[in-house]
């Protein structure tokens, strides 16, 4: 374990932020890492609990706590404290292929379980990863780490989110032919054209996929699978020149607000908005898109979750004049009652960073109309709601907006195209059917995990499904499988 009684003399304390002045002057990372005493400190706290409830309990399900990739965190902590950082990256990676990712933007399930959380000073799990992971990477630890025998398989997988990377290199390194269709210019999936640059820069992905393409993996980019856009590749051709096929496709269908005036202009999804701007900074093309700009701009977001807070940072960055977020949602209580929800995830109060950078946020709000002038939109017509979501009489109020960022999640995957033409059988709530215990779709071959298959969810649960669908592919092809989960 760490220091015996580390966590008594030790108080917490996890990487600070550049002062917001300062970063929303550019797109760059902005959280600053602890020196190596101060983190190797921190990893001296963890009390190697009887339970570690950190560690997550293995279940693909709802509801379940801790970390979900079951990274095996008191151990790494004690690496750590130890000083033996190579033997820490060892251990990491083996339940989680990028942490880098996860080090940078999970919301930290693990520290929610921390048995020190029951006090609100849990472990800096989140911290401890990503300096490890950083470190591993600077000492030029981490390389391609390709099969020593081939199977002869060959696999399809269609996306290249999180969830299709992980489920590519642990199929590449269990010695199978693994071909990545991304109908993007570049890999990455959300991580990529959905989280900005400012919470996750994106030479991190190329590094990852460098190392995958070391391994034998090989990408094909502005290669959409199903469907008749250009360069569409077809999907029942995949499916006769593979010997399986897994779609990692994610959960596209965004969540609409159909009220009137929806057809005014400076109205927008969140993701049109943010992918231009996450496009803008890596100087790939707008194509013939019209650029949706928070500039000089009143901008309302309305949805309160990751998505809606990346747009808000995103808006300050691009310099709107004021940020306004409404949820429908009752604002959650600022403190959990721990007797309740320990080791659970808890419905709180939090405040992102960029929330924190001067966004005004108003709770249990309806939106019942936009309004404008010449076509554009010019404000909202808004309601205050009761816990059963009905409108509060007398309760009606403004919002002047010249820019709507409609950030209300994705209801499930896009049907039209690939799922179409595979003709895969889907759930009640619209994703891709399949279970966590075969990842095996209605047709034979095909396998799905990730947001496509679960619905939408974060980064640390596709890398879950990715791995466990790998492992179900190469158990289905090879009769047995000796991938790590
Ligand atoms: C704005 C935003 C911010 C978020 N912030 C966080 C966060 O801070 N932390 C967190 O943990 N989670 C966050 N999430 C959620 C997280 O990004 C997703 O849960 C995760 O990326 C899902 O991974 P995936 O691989 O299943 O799908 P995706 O990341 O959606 O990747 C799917 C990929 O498949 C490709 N694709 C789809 N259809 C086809 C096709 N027919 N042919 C070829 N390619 C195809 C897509 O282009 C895409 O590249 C955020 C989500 C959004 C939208
Ligand atoms: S729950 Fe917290 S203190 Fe206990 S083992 Fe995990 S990180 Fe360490």
């Amino acid at each position: 374990m760490g220091k015996i009684t580390g966590f008594l003399e030790i108080d917490r304390h996890d990487r600070p932020y550049a002062p917001v002045a300062e970063r929303v002057t550019n797109y760059n990372e902005f959280v600053v890492p602890l020196n190596e005493k101060d983190t190797r400190d921190q990893a001296a706290r963890c009390m190697n609990c009887g339970i570690p409830y950190c560690h997550g309990t293995g279940a693909v399900a709802p509801g379940t706590t801790g970390c979900p990739v079951n990274n095996q965190i008191p151990d790494f902590n004690d690496l750590v404290y130890q000083g033996n950082w190579q033997e820490a990256s060892r251990n990491l990676h083996s339940t989680n292929n990028f942490p880098e990712f996860t080090g940078r933007i999970c919301p930290a399930p693990c520290e929610a379980s921390c048995t020190l959380n029951i006090d609100d000073n849990p472990v800096t799990i989140k911290t401890i990863e990503c300096a490890i992971v950083d470190r591993a990477w600077e000492n030029g630890w981490l390389k391609p780490e390709p099969a020593a025998v081939k199977s002869g398989k060959k696999v399809a997988v269609v996306g290249a989110g999180p969830a299709g990377l992980a489920c590519a290199q642990q199929l590449a390194r269990a010695g199978h032919e693994v071909h990545v269709y991304e109908k993007a210019a570049k890999a990455g999936g959300l991580l990529r054209y959905g989280i900005p640059d400012f919470k996750m820069e994106k030479h991190l992905i190329d590094r990852r996929v460098a190392q995958m393409e070391g391994e034998g993996v090989t990408f094909h980019y502005n290669a959409p699978v199903g469907g008749s856009a250009p360069g569409a590749v077809d999907a029942k051709q995949i499916l006769k020149d593979y010997d399986a096929v897994a779609l990692t496709g994610g959960s596209e269908a965004p969540r609409d607000l159909p009220i009137p005036g929806r057809e005014l202009s400076g109205i927008h999804f969140a993701m049109d908005f943010l992918t231009q701007q996450n496009r803008r900074v890596s100087g790939e093309s707008l194509g013939d898109k019209q650029e949706i700009l928070a500039t000089g701009k009143h901008v309302v977001v309305i949805g309160g979750g990751d998505t809606g807070s990346d747009c808000i940072g995103t808006s300050f960055r691009q310099g709107a004049k004021s940020v306004t977020q409404i949820e429908i949602m009752p604002a959650p209580p600022e403190r959990e009652n721990k007797a309740l929800t320990w080791p659970n995830w808890p419905q709180k109060m939090r405040t992102s960073s960029s929330q924190a950078e001067g966004a005004a946020r108003d709770f249990a709000v309806l939106t019942q109309a936009f309004e404008g002038t010449g076509g554009k939109v010019g404000k909202l017509h808004c309601v205050r709601v009761d816990s059963k979501f009905q409108p509060l009489p007398g309760t009606e109020f403004e919002l002047k907006a010249d820019l709507v960022l409609l950030a209300m999640g994705f209801v499930h995957p896009v049907h039209d195209g690939l799922l179409k033409s595979l003709g895969v059988d889907l759930d009640p709530r619209g994703n891709v059917n399949a279970t966590t215990s075969d990842f095996q779709t209605s047709v034979p071959k095909v396998f799905a995990s990730g947001d496509m298959r679960r619905g939408q969810s974060l980064v640390v649960w596709a890398i879950r499904e990715g791995r466990l669908c790998a492992r179900a592919i190469d158990q289905a092809l090879m009769g047995l499988t000796t991938l790590p989960r």
